[in-house]
């Protein structure tokens, strides 16, 4: 093993995009390092503008990419953040309901659907895939 600090060489590897009821609501950027496999994601949410680039941001070793979704009946929120199980999520609606997620063995967050609905998904699983958060469509996964 070398003792050099280790450089990224970041590629682009795909993007998770987040629709609700097929249309979509924001696309999730994955990078990937050639050399630590490591991952590296980049919001990007329909309506909003880009944040100036502040290069990529890292979770730590025993975390994982995750986007969280918050759903209500007319549109659909998500975020990307790094997750572990036993880990909590702060997280506040658009509305300011405020909610606090306990990740779970599985890394998932238990359901708590009311008025919006949570969800949170691996980007590793979802790369170059669809997810579809509209309302009903999620309520239905359970
Ligand atoms: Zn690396
Ligand atoms: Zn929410």
């Amino acid at each position: 093993m070398s003792q050099q600090k280790h450089e990224h060489e970041i590629v682009m590897v795909g993007m998770v995009n987040v629709n609700r009821d097929n249309y979509l609501q924001g696309t999730v950027d994955v990078w990937r390092c050639r050399g630590c496999k490591k991952l590296f994601c980049d919001d990007k949410r329909y309506g909003e503008p880009l944040k100036p680039s502040v290069g990529f941001e890292e979770v730590p070793e025993d975390e994982q990419w995750a986007i969280l979704t918050c759903t209500d009946i007319k549109e659909v929120y998500m975020m990307s953040l790094g997750v572990k199980p036993g880990k909590r999520i702060a997280h506040t609606c658009k509305n300011g309901t405020a909610h606090e997620f306990l990740v779970g063995d599985d890394w998932s967050i238990p359901p708590d659907d009311g008025p919006s609905v949570h969800r949170l998904f691996l980007v590793k699983d979802n790369i170059n895939k669809v997810i579809e958060a509209g309302f009903y469509k999620l309520r239905m996964m359970g």
